[in-house]
């Protein structure tokens, strides 16, 4: 231990918008929160690159409900559906609205927008960055709250169980670490960006929570439900981290998607051209750019700069000729497993919570209906918040970590990370096959294997980030081999056709 350590009654792990859900339900119902998140501004919470918006009922939850079940390809679980359709309104105007005057698009905040696969207009949105103008005012209001106490730049490291229990986690900041014990502790910790190539996820998305709470004994499920997004901006230089959206809405509004040659495909591949679902669109898309060396994004028949002014100055700022078609490309975008939780946010392990991207609620299935998830993250925070608090912090023996070992170079984790990447893009990525999510499993194996024996003699977030985005990357594997159906964003193919490709 180099650091002061901490008690605290509820330890929220994570600022994105489940995290301060869950430290808001916390602190009303009594709980002294300790908000620990890596993140040092909101952007670095993928909740604020949220665009589209948040779903809500408006009154018919049951419509609502089918779409969700519909879109997960049947594999939702309905008494989670249920959860949150019937909580989305309430949840809505009572955090958003009232508690953070959220000022929703439209004259009484009101207006409706319709996406993809929603048989109705029930998004609420702002400025096509709703994720922005919710997660800032979020953050305001937590740290003006006197019960929440928010520890920014630091990251939880592993976390701290005893015959069962969870009690908090090793906390890391500025280089120093030390225990944070709690009463009772909730991940909020986002996606899994960080074990692809190409992703529209921050960088601090590295699968920590699944990956801790795996480690310390907790089940996870629906981990090879990856959903990838069709057509995030395809830089030149190949590095596509934290690369952006054109969002379906570009797409909906009429934009054609066009192969190196020229040629509009999506009409070969299904009835509903460029508005058919995510994962047939990303498919196609990556199949082209395979077959004929791109694909682009042909936005002539829309008024691009007019409507979509972010996404043109984005493509400007990057020297894109808009009108001869922006480079697009699929990009890991969303985990639709996760840690395995009830409808109130309870791991398999006392005392132990998850919310938000790192969960598996069982909202989703095998893929994500649109706007889904910044409801599922508010809602489920909530619910946790509010069940965990009321816990004392026990004493109890906490981890040994060790110190620096300085022969270890720092270029060590970023060289890692590419190797993770490029096996999990090769061989765990839109298409699958059995023989390559065995090979995969293999070199991720070695991987943990080297990146265990290093945790061993030194402590460092950049080494303990690329070990919880390779368990993630194992889990995700595991689950994509032991999974024989191809069904939603888990697509199998021939192992001849994959060779084909
Ligand atoms: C470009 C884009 C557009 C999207 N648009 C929409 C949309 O319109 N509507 C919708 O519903 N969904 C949308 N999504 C999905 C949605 O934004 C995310 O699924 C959701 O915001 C996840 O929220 P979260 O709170 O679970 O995680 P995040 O918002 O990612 O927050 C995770 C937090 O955990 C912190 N963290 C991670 N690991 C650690 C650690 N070890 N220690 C401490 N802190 C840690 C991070 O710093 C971050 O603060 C979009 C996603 C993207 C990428």
């Amino acid at each position: 231990m180099t650091g002061e350590p901490r008690e605290t009654e509820l330890l929220v792990v994570g600022s994105g918008i489940a995290g301060c859900a869950a430290a808001l339900a916390g602190a009303r119902a009594g709980a002294s929160v300790t908000l620990a998140t890596k993140a040092t501004r909101p952007e670095e919470s993928t909740s604020y690159w949220a665009q589209g918006g948040i779903a809500v009922s408006r009154g018919d939850a049951e419509q609502f409900k089918r779409d969700i079940i519909a879109a997960s390809d049947g594999l939702a679980d309905e008494t989670a559906v249920d959860v949150l359709v019937e909580s989305a309104d309430e949840a809505v105007e009572d955090v958003l609205v009232e508690t953070l005057g959220v000022d929703f698009d439209g004259d009484d905040g009101h207006e409706y927008a319709r996406e993809a696969a929603h048989s109705e207009p029930r998004i609420l949105h702002v400025d096509a960055a709703t994720g922005k103008h919710l997660l800032g005012p979020f953050m305001s209001h937590l740290e003006s709250h006197d019960d929440v106490e928010i520890l920014a730049d630091t990251a939880a490291l592993e976390l701290v169980t005893a015959e069962g229990r969870v009690h908090g986690a090793m906390l890391e900041q500025n280089g120093e670490w030390a225990p944070c014990l709690a009463g009772a502790t909730v991940l909020a910790t986002g996606g899994v960006g960080a074990c692809y190539g190409r992703t529209t996820n921050p960088p601090t998305a590295a699968g920590d929570g699944v990956a801790m709470a795996a480690l310390a004994g907790a089940d996870t499920a629906d981990m090879e439900y990856v959903q990838f997004h069709p057509t995030a901006f395809a830089g030149e230089d190949g590095d596509d981290r934290g690369t952006f959206l054109l969002s379906e809405a570009v797409r909906g509004e009429g934009a054609l998607l066009r192969n190196a040659d020229g040629e509009r495909f999506m009409p070969d591949y299904h009835e509903d051209a460029e508005l058919a679902p995510r994962d047939v669109v990303a498919r196609a898309v990556r199949a082209e750019r395979e077959r004929t060396g791109g694909v682009s994004l042909d936005v002539g028949p829309v008024d691009f700069e007019a409507e979509f002014p972010g996404l043109a100055s984005a493509c400007r700022d990057r020297g894109v000729d808009i009108e001869a078609g922006i480079p697009v490309a699929p990009a890991e975008h969303f985990l639709c497993g996760g840690v395995a939780v009830d409808t109130e946010g309870r791991t398999s392990l006392d005392q132990l919570y998850a919310v938000g991207e790192c969960a598996r609620t069982g909202v989703h299935g095998a893929n994500r209906l649109a706007s889904t998830s910044l409801l599922e993250g508010l809602v489920w925070g909530l619910r946790a918040g509010e069940a965990a608090a009321g816990n004392e912090p026990v004493a109890v023996e906490v981890p040994e970590l060790r110190d620096s070992d300085p022969s270890l170079p720092d270029s060590f984790a970023e060289e890692k990370f590419i190797r993770l990447r490029r096996v999990m893009d090769d061989y765990v990525g839109i298409e699958r096959t059995p023989s390559d999510l065995d090979r995969a499993a293999g070199v991720l194996r070695r991987l943990k294997g080297e990146i265990d024996a290093y945790i061993r003699t030194r402590t460092s977030r950049s080494l303990y980030e690329l070990r919880n985005a390779c368990i993630a990357a194992l889990l995700i594997t595991r689950a994509a081999r032991e999974n024989e159906t191809s069904r939603g964003c888990h697509h199998l193919v021939e192992e001849a056709a994959a060779d084909a490709d």
